[in-house]
């Protein structure tokens, strides 16, 4: 894993230090909470801590409440890497964290925001989650362009809703509710998304 991620990151230039630390099992020996990024293998994929430091003045790294599963392990280290990059104000990540707040930062990192969409963190990182709202938001993006908003959210708590997009997709296991700017409610099976949004003109 060092490696690959040594592959995707290294070279890339960070505002400040930025320390990571690849732990095999919970006895992190070599102090994943001490380090900007720690990383801790477990037992169902890997724990995270983030913006630890030590030095003049030392911090632990905050663990995320999460279990990141091994297939996006390495795409969430380069996330927060660049999202780091991207905040930082001549800044340690974890004096970032302390000046954003470690949620809004993780949403930043883990949610989606581009192209017209925007999804909640999901089910990837998302206790809650019962839907890939990251798959979901490529499968539609790969179909075509999106005229309007659209937002997507893991569960029905639908944190990412908003009144002014054309269409707020609710993830509910196998079905999809979607919200229309005209007030219509449907619901749509999550395979015919892309179809449906063409049929109401907010996909190309
Ligand atoms: S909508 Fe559901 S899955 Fe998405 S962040 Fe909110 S609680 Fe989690």
């Amino acid at each position: 894993m060092a490696a690959e991620i040594n592959q995707r990151l290294a070279g890339i230039a960070t505002p400040k230090k930025f320390k990571m630390a690849l732990n095999g099992c919970p006895n992190s020996c070599v102090e994943a909470q001490l380090n900007d990024l720690g990383i801790i293998a477990v037992q169902d994929g890997y724990w995270l801590y983030l913006g630890g430091k030590g030095g003049r003045q030392p911090q632990l790294g905050t663990r995320l409440d999460m279990v990141i599963k091994e297939e996006y392990i390495l795409e969430t280290v380069e996330r927060i890497v660049r999202n780091y990059i991207q905040v930082a104000q001549n800044e340690r990540l974890g004096e970032v964290i302390n000046r954003v707040g470690l949620m809004p930062f993780l949403k930043g990192v883990l949610a989606w925001s581009s192209g017209g969409f925007k999804t909640c963190i999901g089910a990837r990182y998302c206790k809650n989650g019962v839907g890939d709202v990251h798959v979901m938001a490529e499968r539609i993006i790969s179909s075509g362009g999106v005229q309007g908003n659209v937002t997507i959210s893991g569960c029905g708590n639908a944190c990412v809703m908003d009144n002014g997009a054309y269409c707020n997709v609710v993830i509910l296991r196998d079905r999809l509710w979607v919200y229309n700017k005209n007030g219509d409610v449907d619901v749509v099976n999550a395979d015919h998304l892309p179809e449906y949004l063409k049929r109401k003109s907010i996909l190309k």
